[in-house]
């Protein structure tokens, strides 16, 4: 079957363009130690979403001994805590958050609610049974939110009208059509639109057709922080935000450090990092994170709506490998996220100093996309390092010398609703459970190797500018 261009091949292609540095770098990392330390660093969240960003609680500020210590208040984080004090409401469990819960990408993405991970969306593996039970799995945990969200009683504005992948050549309306037909034959609800249904639906006509998945929606990112904030806290966890873990000394029981000086012994751990974990000394060769940017429009009027034709409320990315996405919010603001994504030496999270040709990329494909917006300005944009791993494939399992330490991440861009499967998996694993995973190729899968720095940046560099060059 043809396959279809777009980001999920982002790090691989570059891999490959750049495939002598790489391939060369695996063995002069093995005589190469790591030359640069990554400092623990945290930029705040400039995001629209974070406007409605949840009150913080207070930080840790004493020693404390618990069951479980979840590192991280993102959707991975808080979920992780809240299906483990489902399972086991006798354990201590703790969430610690280096800033505000989301910080990170919960609280800074483009909002697309998608069905299956990464690395199979729109791609059948060599399982397609197997990719039949992931779709069927990470469209229930779509109505898992749904429930959660009456559950809290916070609305996350939730919307399931589907989701739609925008097919940019004729190449992948064949690669679209091909992969419909033997998803729908197993039993995959996915359809086929051609041009015309496509325009009806989203009003631009510069697509060629579009891949949509009835199971999909779009959300409210910070809202759905709330969400599993007060999912978890409900169900027993404590939150403890501006309470970042500088240290870990791993043992049958770990002893954890802040970097206040308080120190938490735990029998389990769960990583919940995700583009941070290498700081902590964990996946070092496995994650490269990746600054992605997202911008928002004032509300539209109802002229300005009629006029671009998005009569159905459904949110979008396209094929390309510095793929696009877009999303309408409840008061009708667009937000377009995506484009040329950058890579900082040494994984650092601090440069924003090309923020603003991005955000004039973004700009332009607005504009190609609805030529009346034009001109349109952004009310607010931002950033959000994103966790790729090279092959776009997450994992979730157990690590460390005594396999007590849980961790999920290498969403890849695609985690918004994978993330709280994942929560859900970490609890049963941590509870002893995981057989019911064991068919899943997610669980502990071993993520392909990334090389150190120097290599690493000249690889994810000439990657990008390939790319750029060959718009691809
Ligand atoms: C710009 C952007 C757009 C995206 N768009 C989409 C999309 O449309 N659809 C989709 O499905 N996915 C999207 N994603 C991906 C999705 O947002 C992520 O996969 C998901 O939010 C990851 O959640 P997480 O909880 O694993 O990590 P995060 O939300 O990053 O949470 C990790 C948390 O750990 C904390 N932390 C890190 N280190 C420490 C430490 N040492 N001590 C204490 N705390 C620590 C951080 O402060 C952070 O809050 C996007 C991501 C970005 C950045």
């Amino acid at each position: 079957m043809p396959e279809l261009s777009s980001r999920r091949r982002f790090l691989k292609k570059a891999a490959i363009a750049t495939g002598g540095a790489v391939l060369g770098s695996v063995g002069l990392n093995q005589i190469s130690p790591r030359l640069w330390p990554e400092l623990l660093e945290f930029e705040p969240n400039q995001s629209y979403w974070a406007k409605s960003q949840p009150p913080q609680n207070p930080p840790l500020t004493q020693d404390i001994a618990v069951d479980v210590a979840v590192l991280g208040g993102g959707f991975t984080g808080l979920s992780a805590a809240y299906y483990i004090r489902s399972i086991s409401p006798h354990k201590r469990v703790v969430v610690l958050e280096a800033k505000g819960c989301g910080n990170g990408a919960s609280g800074r993405n483009g909002a697309m609610v998608l069905t299956m991970t990464e690395d199979r969306y729109m791609n059948f593996s060599s399982s397609p049974a197997i990719d039949r039970k992931i779709y069927e799995l990470t469209a229930e945990n779509i109505r898992t939110l749904s429930k959660l969200s009456a559950a809290t009683g916070i609305d996350c504005e939730l919307e399931t009208n589907g989701a739609l992948q925008v097919l940019n050549t004729s190449d992948d309306v064949k690669a679209a059509k091909a992969y419909v037909q033997q998803a729908r034959s197993l039993g995959m609800p996915v359809e086929f639109w051609d041009k015309q249904q496509l325009i009806s639906a989203i009003g631009s006509n510069v697509y060629e057709g579009a891949f949509f998945d009835p199971s999909g929606g779009q959300v409210h990112p910070m809202k759905l922080v709330h969400v599993f904030k007060a999912a978890a806290e409900n169900a027993g966890a404590e939150i403890y935000e501006n309470t970042a873990v500088a240290g870990i000394e791993e043992g049958r029981e770990h002893l954890l450090h802040t970097s206040s000086g308080h120190t938490i012994k735990a029998k389990s751990l769960v990583l919940a990092t995700n583009a941070f974990t290498s700081r902590l000394g964990f996946f070092r060769n496995s994650i490269v994170p990746v600054r992605e940017y997202v911008a928002v429009t004032q509300p539209l009027s109802e002229r300005q709506l009629a006029e671009i034709g998005w009569s159905k409320r459904v949110s979008f990315n396209d094929t390309r490998t510095e793929v696009f996405y877009l999303g309408l919010t409840q008061d009708n603001r667009i937000h377009i996220g995506g484009g040329s994504p950058s890579y900082s030496f040494n994984n650092g999270v601090g440069d924003t100093s090309s923020a603003a040709s991005h955000f004039s990329q973004l700009q332009h494909e607005l504009a190609r996309i609805y030529p009346s917006l034009s001109g349109v300005q952004f009310e607010a944009g931002w950033d959000g390092i994103v966790d790729w791993s090279l092959d776009e494939a997450p994992s979730v399992g157990r690590t460390g010398k005594n396999k007590n330490i849980f961790y999920g991440l290498g969403y890849s861009g695609h985690g918004v609703n994978l993330t709280s499967v994942f929560g859900r998996i970490i609890a049963d694993l941590e509870a002893g459970r995981e057989e019911p995973w064991q068919r899943y190729p997610f669980l502990n899968a071993s993520l392909d190797y990334i090389p150190n720095e120097p290599f690493r940046w000249v690889a994810v560099q000439a990657g990008m500018a390939w790319y750029r060059l060959t718009g691809a």
